[in-house]
């Protein structure tokens, strides 16, 4: 970790009041679970074309194959908690610093770190529920586990709707959400620092975030282990681990009166 950088960011954060920070998978390495473009990651594993939106509503195929990967990533996020990347956020929610937090995630570690609901857009929804495509009804995806360790191969709706039932995380080929999107590119134009945190910067269209912000006149600092596409734009650059960088940045800034 590059001391100056992180001095720097210090510096930045503590001249800011309406911070938005833009999470990826990186901010969650940390806590167990594994991002999908680092090696190692869930991509070296599976093929991404396989586990589209169209290859889960085309066929009850499609759908078991779905579940046999869920089946077995769901346990790591369950067993997962908040890291100090994901605290450490909360402390500049708390200082009243941070506007929200857009997260690509899925995995609810910010809500679980703390921050409220309303302070937490996810762009790609949110793996610890699930829904009934026919009824709406709601499932915790904790109970949809209990049915596919119990030998249930592909969950169906509670008799008598037997609809198609869906972890509500965005697929691959399936629409944005809209509500979502829009929010999310009105707080990232409405920040004065636009800060990414773990994230590759190469899935479309969430990456266009710092973009917009940077566009209305943010700050733009990405804390990223590996380069991004964005690298170029940003006014700051801190090359380290989320967990690591947030927190210094954190207990620096608990440590000195805030400048508002
Ligand atoms: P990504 O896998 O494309 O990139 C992650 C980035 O984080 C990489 O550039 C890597 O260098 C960096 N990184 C890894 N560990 C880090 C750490 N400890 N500190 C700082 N940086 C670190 O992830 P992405 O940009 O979020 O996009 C991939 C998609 O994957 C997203 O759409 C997201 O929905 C999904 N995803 C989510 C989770 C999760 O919910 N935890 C996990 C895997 C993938």
């Amino acid at each position: 970790m590059n001391s100056s950088a992180v001095e720097r960011l210090c510096e930045i954060v503590s001249a800011s009041s309406r911070i938005v920070a833009f999470t990826g998978a990186g901010v969650s390495t940390e806590s167990g679970i594994p991002d999908f473009r680092s090696p190692g990651g869930v991509w070296d594993r599976f093929d991404p074309n396989e586990f589209t939106f169209q290859n889960f509503m085309k066929s009850e195929a499609g759908r078991r194959r779905y579940w046999e990967l869920g089946r077995s990533t769901f346990p790591v996020i369950r067993r997962a908690e908040p890291n100090p990347g994901h605290h450490a956020l909360v402390t500049l929610w708390r200082l009243g610093k941070l506007d929200c937090v857009i997260t690509q995630n899925i995995d609810n570690l910010h809500q679980r770190a703390g921050l409220p609901g309303e302070r937490v857009i996810e762009l790609h929804g949110n793996a610890t529920r699930a829904r009934c495509l026919s009824c709406e009804r709601p499932y915790e995806r904790e109970r949809i586990q209990e049915w596919l360790e119990a030998g249930v191969a592909v969950p169906a709706c509670d008799p008598p709707c037997g609809g198609i039932i869906k972890p509500r995380t965005v697929m691959f080929g399936e629409a944005m959400p809209r509500v979502e999107m829009d929010e999310a590119e009105r707080r990232s134009r409405a920040s004065d620092l636009f800060l990414v945190v773990g994230s590759s910067l190469v899935v479309y269209p969430a990456a266009y975030m710092p973009l917009h912000a940077k566009d209305a006149g943010a700050t733009l600092a990405i804390v990223n282990l590996a380069e991004t596409p964005h690298d170029g734009q940003a006014d700051l650059v801190v090359r380290g681990t989320a967990a690591a960088v947030l927190a210094a940045v954190a207990d620096r800034l608990q440590a000195r009166p805030a400048s508002r």
